[in-house]
């Protein structure tokens, strides 16, 4: 596949995110296109193969996925199920030869990414994580600041991803079931709040002190609904993060020496907006986040561009994750 033009991408999982964002986004990609799709709904193919140009060969259903070994015209498996199936179909994906992007959060597990990194460095493939912000020039603006300590050293840093679940009104949908999710607003959107911690601060934490609150319990039956958790990095600078199914978040703040900058919105779609204390605003053209991350991956695998989110960054985020909800089960501080 590395000599191709355009790499050939099959969407497994052709649910809301997979219909209204990546399939639009692969319309706009220059250097990857839609070739296949993996469903389990026998409906959806014909509704795909029309919309899309799919040809039969190329779409698959969960039982014969791992027959898209056969198949030269897929290069990338892209993984867009409920979070608990994502390390299952990642490994087959990888075990087929296909690079893989996988959604975020990359796993249910610590456990389970490390085995999605292990299973692809064994088949020589690519690995990426959906998280979409990495290829957005606000965000890529915010960690320039950061690298190039624009504002000075950086003593604290806030950030809120939050939005209320009743917007899908089906009781049973997924993210609030923890077999398929594997957690609540923290799974979900909560892993928007740590990367904008760790992008915002460059550093990555090392102890996370966390709390829960769960003010509609009979809504939330099964899953986490609201969580804070402070951080503390190398530096001296400390972090708050914010998550929630059951209120809107969607900001980043920095406070440093010599200022501050943030960014609200900050993890949606899009068009991102921010500015900073030097009276400016952080503006940029907008344009589909998903159709410049995937070109990304495309060029990381055709050109040897760097990834700019390796499969290590979702196992990193699963630590945090994990060590947040093991501080608010057992009380205290914990080593992230
Ligand atoms: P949806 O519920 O809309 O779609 C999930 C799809 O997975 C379904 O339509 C179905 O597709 C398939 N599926 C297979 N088994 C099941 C099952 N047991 N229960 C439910 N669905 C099943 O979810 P989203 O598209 O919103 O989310 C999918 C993934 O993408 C998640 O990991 C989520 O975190 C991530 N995501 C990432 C975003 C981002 O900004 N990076 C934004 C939104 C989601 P089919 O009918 O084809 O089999």
């Amino acid at each position: 596949s590395e000599n191709k033009k355009s790499l050939g991408v099959a969407l497994v999982g052709l649910g809301i995110y997979s219909t209204y964002e990546l399939a639009p986004s692969l319309l706009e990609t220059k250097h990857c296109h839609l070739a296949g799709i993996v469903t389990g709904t026998p409906e959806k193919e014909n509704i795909w193969a029309e919309k899309y140009k799919i040809p039969k060969e190329n779409i698959y259903n969960y039982d014969n996925f791992d027959t898209i070994i056969n198949n030269d015209s897929i290069d990338i498996v892209y993984v867009v199920l409920p979070n608990a199936m994502h390390a299952d179909f990642c490994i087959r994906a990888a075990k087929a030869g296909k690079h893989v992007i996988c959604e975020k959060p990359m796993a249910v597990s610590v456990a389970e990414c490390q085995a999605i990194i292990d299973a692809c460095a064994k088949a020589n493939v690519k690995l990426s994580v959906g998280y979409r912000l990495h290829s957005e020039p606000h965000t890529q603006e915010i960690q320039r600041i950061v690298k190039e300590k624009e504002f000075g050293k950086i003593n604290f840093i806030t950030t809120e991803a939050g939005y209320p679940s009743y917007g899908n009104p089906d009781p049973d949908q997924w993210r609030l079931n923890k077999a398929l999710s594997g957690g609540g607003a923290l799974m979900n959107m909560g892993v928007y709040a740590i990367q904008g911690a760790i992008y915002g601060t460059g550093e990555n934490p090392i102890s996370v002190t966390a709390q829960e609150f769960s003010t509609k319990p009979s809504y939330f039956k099964d899953t986490d609904e609201t969580i804070t958790a402070q951080f503390e990095f190398p530096s001296g600078a400390v972090g708050s993060i914010f998550t929630s199914h059951n209120a809107k978040a969607d900001r980043l703040y920095a406070s440093c020496d010599k200022g501050w900058f943030e960014l609200d919105i900050a993890y949606t779609y899009g068009p991102l907006h921010g500015r900073t204390s030097k009276g400016n605003e952080i503006t940029f053209p907008h344009k589909r986040q998903q159709a410049l991350q995937m070109d990304d991956f495309a060029l990381h695998i055709t050109q040897g561009l760097p990834n700019k989110v390796p499969g290590s960054m979702g196992l990193r985020d699963l630590k945090i994750v994990e060590a947040i909800y093991q501080s608010i089960k057992e009380g205290g501080k914990k080593i992230a």
